[in-house]
């Protein structure tokens, strides 16, 4: 599989329900597996949003046993990411809107989910949701992502993405 961004990008995404879709890039902060910083998110489709299940470790601490907003900003940012798969649209983040409902603690598996709400032309606006072991929900999330071509990623994506295109 690439280990770049663009990969699962196409009409309605190469990805089968429960597959686990490819990571954006290699050093990705979210999902990549060759960052010694990152999450190592792994996202699966699910109809037509996604799912992950996710554990934050003593890296993402914020308050003692407790993730770091920030840590958990950045795993949601990422699932939105990955719903890009299944959208089969290139876009990146223009807002992300997280409400803390309750703490989400250190070394427990949560159960993280994202679909697409609406489109508007160029506008992608998502929902998403963090789940305890309980079915409780954690965390939610809403954000606007823009659709742009490969010219947003300046000359590094470009060729990239032209290398890609060339497989
Ligand atoms: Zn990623």
């Amino acid at each position: 599989m690439n280990d770049t961004y663009p990969s699962g990008v196409g009409p309605a995404t190469a990805a089968k329900d429960d597959e686990f879709l490819p990571p954006h890039a290699q050093d990705c902060l979210g999902c990549g597996p060759g960052n010694p910083h990152g999450h190592h998110l792994q996202a699966r489709r699910s109809g037509e949003g996604v799912d992950a299940q996710h554990v934050f470790d003593k890296r993402h601490v914020g308050a003692p046993g407790i993730a770091h907003g920030g840590a958990v900003a950045t795993v949601v940012d990422d699932l939105f990411g990955f719903l890009l798969y299944v959208v089969g649209e290139l876009a990146v983040t223009r807002n992300l809107n997280v409400e803390y409902l309750a703490p989400v603690r250190l070394g427990v598996p949560y159960q993280c989910q994202a679909e697409l709400a609406q489109r508007e032309r160029r506008k992608l606006f998502m929902n998403a949701r963090v789940k305890d072991q309980g079915g409780l929900v954690v965390v939610t999330a809403r954000a606007l992502f823009l659709t742009v071509d490969v010219a947003h990623f300046g000359d590094e994506g470009a060729a990239t993405f032209d290398m890609l295109r060339r497989r």
